[in-house]
C-alpha cells in the first residue's frame, strides 16, 4: 500500500519516494558520494591506519562531509531512529565488497559497540543493522557480544588522535569466543571514520584478546 498520509520518504534528501523506490530516491542512489576505495590500493582509508595499527585491509562506502546527504543519512541513522538506513547501506555495499572480493574470506563481522548507557539512550547500537546486513552479503555471521564498551568518553577535542586512542583504548574489552580462532579473519564495522581513534583503540584491543587478523569497514570516511 501506497501511504499518501504519511508517504515515504528518502532517507538520504527527504523528497517523496515514488512507487517502486525504497530507503533512497533513485537520484540519491546516483549521485550519494561513494568513495570506490575497493578499487585503490592503498587506499585513503588503509593509509590513515599505516604504522598506527596493523590492519589486513580496510574501506570505506561513501564520502562523509559536512552538510553533504551521507552526513543527513548518518544523523538520521544515529538520532532519529531510522535503523533500517544501515539495513539498506549494508546490503549495497555488502554487494560491491563480495562481488569483487575485497577482503579474503571473512569468518566474522564485530560492530564497533556503544556503551551500555548509550544503548539505553538510543535503544540501539546505530553500526548494528549495517554490520548484520553486510554478514549476510559476506555469508559470515555478525557477533557483537566479544567487543564491548564499558563506558563513553567525554570530550575529546583538544586531544592528538593517538592521545584519544590511548584514551579510548581503556573504554573498550574484548573476549574470547568459541565462534572464532586466533587464525579467524575478523571484519570490524564502524559508522564513520574520522581520525581513525576509536578503530585504533578496538583493533589494539582486539589484537590483545589474540584476534590477530582485523579488516575494517565503515559506511562513511570524513575527507
Ligand atoms: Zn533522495
Amino acid at each position: 500500500m501506497f501511504d499518501l498520509i504519511f508517504p515515504p520518504l528518502c532517507f538520504a534528501c527527504e523528497s517523496v519516494l515514488t512507487q517502486g523506490e525504497q530507503g533512497i530516491c533513485t537520484i540519491c542512489r546516483h549521485e550519494l558520494p561513494q568513495t570506490n576505495y575497493h578499487i585503490q590500493n592503498p587506499n585513503p582509508v588503509e593509509r590513515l591506519f599505516l604504522g598506527r595499527v596493523a590492519l589486513k585491509k580496510a574501506v570505506s562506502f561513501l564520502k562523509f562531509e559536512d552538510h553533504n546527504r551521507v552526513q543527513h543519512l548518518l544523523h538520521e541513522l544515529k538520532y532519529h531512529g531510522q535503523e533500517t538506513i544501515g539495513t539498506y547501506l549494508g546490503h549495497w555495499f555488502g554487494s560491491i565488497i563480495s562481488e569483487c572480493e575485497f577482503f579474503d574470506p571473512i569468518d566474522g563481522i564485530i560492530p564497533v559497540p556503544v556503551s551500555k548507557k548509550r544503548l539505553k539512550q538510543r535503544g540501539y547500537n546505530q553500526v548494528l543493522k549495517f554490520a548484520q546486513a553486510l554478514a549476510e552479503k559476506l555469508n559470515c555471521p555478525c557477533i557483537d557480544t566479544i567487543l564491548l564498551k564499558s563506558k563513553e568518553v567525554t570530550s575529546q577535542v583538544k586531544l592528538s588522535s593517538s592521545e584519544r586512542s590511548k584514551v579510548l583504548s581503556g573504554t573498550f574489552t574484548a573476549s574470547t569466543s568459541s565462534d572464532f580462532d586466533f587464525f579467524s579473519n575478523i571484519l570490524l564495522v564502524d559508522d564513520l571514520i574520522t581520525t581513525g581513534a576509536t578503530i585504533e583503540a578496538c583493533a589494539n584491543t582486539l589484537h590483545e584478546a589474540g584476534y590477530y587478523q582485523i579488516n575494517v569497514a565503515s559506511i562513511a570516511f570524513r575527507v
